[in-house]
């Protein structure tokens, strides 16, 4: 345990630092981006298995065009974008894996009510894959992990060690790992404006995004327990990025608003059932719930998709 966990411990000191796009943040990342992208690939494809991919083209033309407008100004040629639509009305949700998977759950078209409010939503879920938020989230983990071994070895046996480990697992939930999953979710808002206004998209919908957002999740989280800032919060740093994002913006060839199509049965809030499966790299827009640290580095867990 201790040799593994040192082993660990020294990979993550070793690891070069990364860094985030726009925001320049450093990251410790121990996993190659190739890896990452294979476990994207991966990862999309179990998730398209298990969905009905919606062809319409009155569905899939805006979340490809859109899309594709994004990923002109994200600068990953290595990423073979993929934009998908997803008939699912009860999932008000969307999400980018490494490599440029992109899916949107047409739940979400009601909420985004125009090809502006999809930029929003998928300016979000690119921005954490550029800035590699799943493959720090894994980082995370291991080192997580690696010192949870470390501390029950030096704890010696008896009851205590799997007490504390279990104390550890919370403690690394609330007190290392989420506040910093919270730094990403905001990071992810901050590049997503930057990107949809460098894409030609008014920034300032966002905030009438997420206003719309919030009258449907009827009541935010307690901040302290969500992975996302809580509303206010996010609309006050949305305010305080928006003369840098209308920078962009008015550099920018603007893309034409088109309204989506209206999506029938769309509900107010679901917890959608696929959200496990991709929780390592994805966001859920609504997440209310803490979720425990990565445990692998499998994209899928065992009983995902239940
Ligand atoms: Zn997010």
């Amino acid at each position: 345990m201790l040799r593994r966990g040192a082993r660990v411990a020294l990979a993550a000191l070793l690891a070069s630092c990364a860094a985030a796009p726009y925001t320049r943040r450093s990251q410790l990342i121990l996993i190659s981006p190739e890896e990452e992208n294979k476990l994207g690939a991966r990862a999309f494809q179990q998730v398209l298995g298990k969905s009905h991919v919606d062809g319409r083209e009155q569905v899939n033309g805006p979340v490809e065009g859109v899309g594709q407008r994004l990923a002109r100004v994200a600068e990953r040629p290595d990423y073979k974008w993929r934009f998908v639509a997803i008939d699912d009305p009860k999932q008000q949700n969307a999400f980018c894996l490494p490599g440029g998977k992109v899916a949107v759950y047409t739940g979400i078209f009601p909420l985004a009510e125009s090809t502006n409010g999809l930029a929003v939503v998928l300016g979000h879920e690119i921005a954490h894959a550029l800035a590699r938020h799943g493959a720090e989230r894994m980082s995370q983990g291991l080192v997580a992990q690696a010192g949870g071994s470390l501390l029950g070895a030096w704890l010696g046996g008896g009851p205590g060690p799997n007490t504390i480990l279990a104390a550890y697992g919370l403690g690394a939930q609330l007190g290392v790992l989420l506040p910093y999953s919270r730094t990403q979710e905001s990071e992810a808002d901050h590049i997503g404006l930057l990107l949809m206004a460098r894409a030609g998209y008014d920034p300032r919908g966002a905030l009438a995004f997420w206003q719309r957002m919030e009258r449907a999740a009827g009541g935010a989280p307690p901040e302290f327990l969500s992975t996302h800032p809580s509303h206010g919060t996010r609309e006050q740093q949305i305010q305080a990025w928006l003369p840098e994002a209308m920078r962009y913006y008015e550099a920018s060839a603007h893309a034409g608003v088109e309204p989506l199509p209206a999506i029938a049965g769309a509900t107010p809030r679901s917890t959608p059932r696929s959200d496990r499966a991709h929780e390592f790299f994805t966001c859920n827009l609504f997440r209310a719930g803490v979720s425990a640290p990565p445990s692998s580095f499998s994209p899928i867990s065992n009983d995902a998709m239940r």
